[in-house]
């Protein structure tokens, strides 16, 4: 028998390792794994050597996963189509969540209709909200199109502006600002958010006449990581660090109390928000294996922020590289957490984040330490 999984790949239901694919069904469906992607299955695009007999291993024992990332700016079908051919293991759209995937609620449920959103390559950030089903969808770009002048030293090509920027009704007013990942022109983004956080109700060109720690138009950043590795030898800043320019412009700008801040939401790990969208998704998951729908693309959407009630699972093992966000959300959740040496930390610096289920070598180490 064949399954087949979104991505188009087949794989055969084999026994492998020595085990039935089918008799584990009830033996291993009560616990659940939720995996980091960077420094635990790829890093940068390189799969990790280890992680392709990693996920063999959870599908064969058909231990319910997905995969939970700090990452985002495309598609959720982009990344994971990406990420199942590089690892060589079919996976399904609906196993993965990315930072802004939880923002699909807002479009869901009508919260906001138009928005800015803001980061990621060209406009594949656009492509991914109006797949959430947000009606329109604006970006920085586009105004600067409009007007060059709002931001002068923009540094937009010719052919960016022409291909990834629309036309914009500039005088109608945005409903909040999404910040998907992270920029690629932080001077324009940081010039133009700025100006719908002082705005007239979100009409681009306009100035409120009051100083208020509460925007005129909401702002939700995807993550609140500082800092992230890329081949450069020193990390570098990622979308927490422009949350951090935004308040302090916003503090000046509104002339704020120390005791005040801009007021924001943030989504992505370590936070329970995350978490607890995880926890929902893994759960359809499970259900998805149970039923043997894994071909299914009915996506569930949960409510922002609720701990689902009646869990079927005992333990939920979290798998990350990154002490700050995968291990600390983890153990603030109340999951298991499961430290790899494959990314961010390393034992010469050490950390004072402590994994409740060790460090390991890779994630098959970790993976082969739970299911033993
Ligand atoms: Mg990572």
């Amino acid at each position: 028998m064949l399954a087949k999984f979104a991505t188009g790949r087949v794989f055969p239901r084999v026994r492998c390792l020595g085990i039935n694919y089918r008799s584990q069904i009830r033996l291993k469906s009560d616990i659940g794994f939720v995996l980091d992607i960077d420094g635990v299955l790829l890093r940068g695009s390189e799969p990790i050597p280890q992680a392709k007999e990693a996920l063999e291993l959870l599908q064969v024992n058909k231990v319910p996963f997905i995969l939970l990332t700090n990452g985002g700016g495309l598609t959720e079908k982009s990344r994971i189509e990406f990420i199942s051919s590089r690892i060589g293991v079919p996976l399904s759209p609906l196993q993965i969540i990315q930072s802004h995937t939880p923002m699909k609620t807002y479009a869901v449920n009508k919260t906001y209709q138009r928005v800015m959103v803001v980061g990621g390559v060209g406009d594949r950030s656009r492509e991914c909200a109006y797949g959430y089903g947000f009606k329109d969808v604006v970006m920085p770009i586009d105004y600067v199109r409009q007007n060059p002048s709002i931001s002068p030293y923009h540094n937009f090509s010719k052919d960016s502006l022409e291909k990834d920027a629309k036309d914009v009704d500039v005088s109608s007013a945005i409903d909040a600002i999404l910040v998907f990942h992270d920029s690629r022109d932080m001077s324009t983004d940081t010039q133009v958010i700025l100006d719908f956080l002082n705005s007239e109700n979100g009409v681009v060109g306009t100035k409120r006449n009051f100083k208020s720690s509460e925007p005129s138009v909401p702002i939700i950043f995807s993550n609140n990581d500082f800092v992230w590795p890329n081949k450069y030898n020193l990390p570098r800043f990622g979308q927490g660090a422009l949350r951090i320019m935004i308040e302090a412009l916003y503090r000046e700008v509104n002339q704020l109390k120390p005791s005040e801040n801009l007021k924001s939401t943030i989504m992505g790990k370590p936070f329970p928000v995350q978490y607890n969208f995880a926890h929902h998704v893994l759960i359809d998951w499970r259900e998805k294996l149970l039923k043997n729908q894994v071909n299914s693309l009915e996506q569930i959407l949960p409510p922002l922020d609720s701990e689902p009630k009646n869990s079927p699972f005992s333990k939920i093992y979290m798998v990350g590289d990154n002490p700050a966000s995968d291990i600390k959300g983890a153990n603030d959740y109340g999951w298991e957490s499961l430290l790899l040496r494959t990314g961010v930390y390393n034992d010469r610096e050490g950390t004072d984040i402590l994994p409740t289920g060790g460090i390991h070598d890779n994630i098959l180490a970790a993976v082969k330490s739970v299911l033993r």
